[in-house]
């Protein structure tokens, strides 16, 4: 059972705000960011690591729709993308979405933590992470 593949299948509602044979935005349910927004593939996928190529063009182009609708012809000033990827990066719904968090001046919060410095140096991590 998945609440988002629910929410496609109109088994739960939503606030939709745009859909396309391929995709599915509609607003969070923490209405927490002014317009904060999920997009999901109508295809059920976990999450960036099994989604195969053409779904997740699909929704990242449909991302970039409903970012530049919001800027162009909603009043925010900025977007921030969010996805988590496995359980240890916080996602806590197992079907492939991206969070669009609509920014306007001065709206109080960061999106990214402050983090304190890590251990290993720079080098030592493009040692160890590099792919060629
Ligand atoms: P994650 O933590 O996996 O990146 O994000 C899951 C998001 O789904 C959360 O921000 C949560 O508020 C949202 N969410 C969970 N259940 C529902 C629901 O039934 N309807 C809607 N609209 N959002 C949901
Ligand atoms: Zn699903």
């Amino acid at each position: 059972m998945c609440i988002f593949c629910d929410i496609i299948n109109k088994k739960i509602p939503c606030y939709k705000i745009y859909e396309d044979d391929n995709c599915l935005a509609f607003l969070d349910i923490s209405n927490d960011a002014n317009g904060h927004t999920l997009v999901i593939p109508k295809k059920h996928y976990e999450n960036i690591l099994d989604v195969e190529q053409e779904t997740l063009n699909h929704v990242i182009n449909c991302v970039k729709k409903i970012a530049k609708h919001y800027v162009d012809n909603c009043g925010a000033k900025g977007v921030n993308i969010l996805n988590a990827n496995g359980k240890d990066a916080e996602q806590t719904v197992f079907h492939l979405h991206f969070h669009i968090l609509p920014r306007f001046e001065n709206d109080g919060f960061s999106a990214f933590p402050k983090l304190d410095k890590n251990k290993q140096t720079l080098e030592e991590l493009q040692n160890k992470l590099k792919l060629n």
